[in-house]
């Protein structure tokens, strides 16, 4: 399976303590246990010619991760469409954490995809709401991250086809973190934690859900639709 992480690449960049959580940046974290499983997995960043995602890449991509913050409006327009045309095309789209503002993200969901968030050290346990789902096979009844920036409910999206995963936070809230979607062809993953200051993307059980979601996301099974004028299929008289 042909993965590419994307990743804005920019906290990296100015912020000493979130070089000293991912020296070789998000990306690479997140790349690497996905190597580790045997999934060919390529990087590319904001600042690279085309984002990194110019020529044939996207057209080589089964799953597409997507890190931003930052600057999600440096991204071109041009290719969010070519995104977005992948995506209901049948490419993976897998949208982390403060990738809810990303112009893929909320093009393909259509609302304005906000929340309450807060920074406070809040511990976050998240609940596996759909037992046997395939992103959380192997996972326990629930994953609980020490550390990591609350997001809250009300979340600005479309009903998900499937929740996978609830968060609850030690401030109180709770929110959705484990959503699937569908638009065309392609399945759509977004997954909650993943704050740049926080070591989430080396918790082992974070490792196995992203590698759960580039499995899932990468299934797009049956013949691909045919649409249009459509001659008979009655034999001539
Ligand atoms: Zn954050």
């Amino acid at each position: 399976m042909r993965v590419t992480v994307w990743n804005e690449n920019r906290h990296e960049q100015k912020n000493p303590k979130v070089q000293a959580i991912y020296p070789q940046g998000i990306h690479e974290a997140i790349a690497a246990p996905l190597r580790q499983a045997g999934l060919e997995v390529r990087t590319a960043t904001l600042d690279q010619p085309q984002h990194g995602l110019g020529g044939q890449v996207l057209d080589n991509t089964e799953v597409l991760f997507w890190w931003g913050h930052l600057a999600h409006g440096e991204v071109s327009d041009l290719l969010v469409e070519q995104v977005r045309q992948r995506v209901l095309e049948g490419m993976g789209l897998v949208v982390l954490h403060s990738g809810h503002f990303s112009k893929i993200f909320k093009a393909l969901m259509g609302t304005s995809c906000d929340l309450k968030w807060r920074e406070a050290d809040d511990v976050e346990r998240l609940w596996v709401v759909a037992p046997g789902h395939p992103i959380v096979e192997g996972l326990g009844e629930y994953l609980e991250l020490p550390a990591e920036e609350m997001y809250g409910e009300h979340f600005d999206v479309p009903e998900p086809d499937e929740l996978v995963l609830v968060s609850w936070f030690s401030g109180g809230e709770v929110f959705r973190s484990g959503l699937c979607y569908t638009r065309g062809r392609g399945r759509i993953f977004y997954f909650r934690p993943g704050h740049e200051t926080y070591p989430t993307y080396h918790h082992p059980g974070v490792q196995q859900i992203l590698l759960g979601a580039a499995r899932w996301a990468a299934a797009t099974p049956g013949p691909k639709p045919v649409r249009g004028h459509y001659p008979t299929l009655r034999p001539p008289k």
